[in-house]
């Protein structure tokens, strides 16, 4: 405990230096980037062996399927609602404040998607099902290796006696894995410091002018579902104080911060969760990688905002069908974007397609976009960690904070 308070302090101060020491190297704080690099290829490497662990491992404890689609459900209706209304907030703002009026289409950049291919929705169901799982881990399929652990962990769970070696195995195995998570947290703190440093030295103020007022608006709507939404549902329904529920995060929150992946954070985001709100690893090791990989509040509510703002700044118009089907390609797009940094820019020529957007428009936004990525990933991971234990208390499970 007395450990888990010190590091997130350390990650707070990580933050503030990291961003003074980017302001005053000014380029230079690129040779901070190796130690940011570091840091993410650590989290990057135990994502999938972590993956396998916990969820066989979570799965074997549930011990019937029945209650594995129970939580199924839960998680799935949770997630799609949330994303919903992210993504509702998102578009009563930008009608509010119509940041793209008046824009200056000088400022527009050519971009170049070449090589940013985006995957259609039926590519990505297709490609849940290895064709060999080891590859699929080797590539970090993160979807896949998922779908993997659900066949292990059911199987073993069938057959009981025959499969307690392998339960056992896996057992130790996610014990293991929580080990190094552990050590890896340590050095969140100078992983935060480098990254954030690097990302304000190198980014350069002067490209945020312009797009001020979009900025805003993404920023707004993630703060209301940040601080208002993802609250009050986790106040009802999860009967935990959110004020303690930032506390435990924080150390998550910030790393997906500074990383803006969502995948590079799940080990953190894990080790918060089950250290410090008492959410059982058979819930969070089920519940929490699906979240990351499909559940992304901040990216949906982004990609409607940026698909309205570059309607208005082309003069197009779109009527109340047409901002529906925003809605609902922009939840789409969230579940289909990968947990790292700037899927989301990627999946959001679905939207732009479905709506018949240019999608030269995406050149307008690109500057600010990793300043807006590390907080959509932010709130993306809020966003799971809310879900996790809103499932785990429905589930009757005891949490440390009752309401
Ligand atoms: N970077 C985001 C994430 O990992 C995805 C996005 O680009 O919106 O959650």
């Amino acid at each position: 405990m007395y450990l888990k308070v010190k590091i997130h302090t350390q990650i707070l101060i990580a933050i503030v230096l990291g961003a003074m020491v980017g302001l005053a190297l000014g380029e230079k704080a690129e040779h901070l980037k190796i130690v940011g690099d570091m840091f993410i290829k650590l989290l990057k490497m135990i994502i999938i062996p972590l993956i396998l662990a916990s969820m066989v491992a979570g799965i074997i404890s549930l011990g019937d399927a029945r209650r594995l689609g129970r939580i199924g459900l839960k998680t799935f209706v949770y997630y799609m609602a949330t994303t919903l209304l992210a993504v509702t907030v998102g578009l009563l703002l930008v009608n509010l404040i119509k940041p793209g009026v008046g824009v200056d289409m000088g400022a527009e950049a050519a971009v170049d998607m070449a090589g940013r291919e985006t995957p259609s929705l039926g590519s990505i169901i297709k490609d849940i099902i290895p064709e060999n799982p080891i590859a699929a881990m080797a590539e970090n399929k993160v979807l896949s290796v998922i779908f993997l652990s659900l066949l292990l962990g059911i199987a073993i769970s069938r057959i009981g006696e025959k499969a307690r070696p392998l339960m056992a195995l896996f057992e130790s195995f996610n014990a293991v894995m929580m080990k190094i998570t552990d050590w890896i947290m340590l050095l969140a703190p100078v992983g935060v410091f480098a990254l954030i440093a690097y990302t304000i030295g190198t980014m350069g103020l002067s490209v945020l002018r312009p797009l001020a007022v979009y900025m805003l608006t993404v920023i707004l709507g993630l703060s209301i579902h940040a601080v208002i939404t993802l609250p009050v549902l986790l106040s009802l329904f999860g009967k935990y104080s959110p004020l303690k529920f930032i506390r435990d995060m924080f150390s998550a929150v910030a790393t997906a911060f500074s990383t803006a992946s969502s995948a590079a954070t799940l080990p953190i985001t894990m080790e918060c969760l089950r250290e410090n709100t008492g959410v059982s690893n058979k819930v969070a090791s089920f519940v929490l990688p699906l979240g990351a990989t499909v559940n992304m509040d901040g990216t949906a509510l982004y990609e409607a905002v940026a698909a309205m703002f570059i309607a208005q700044a082309y003069g197009i118009s779109l009527n109340i069908g047409q901002q529906l089907v925003i809605m609902l390609t922009a939840t789409l797009a969230s579940i289909g974007a990968a947990a790292i940094p700037g899927a989301g820019l990627v999946t959001m020529v679905i939207v732009l397609k479905a709506v018949n957007l240019p999608e030269e428009g995406i050149g307008m936004i690109l500057a600010v976009d990793r300043i807006l990525d590390m907080m959509r990933t932010a709130v993306n991971v809020w966003g799971d960690a809310c879900g996790t234990t809103v499932v785990a208390r429905l589930e009757g499970e005891e949490l440390k904070v009752q309401l």
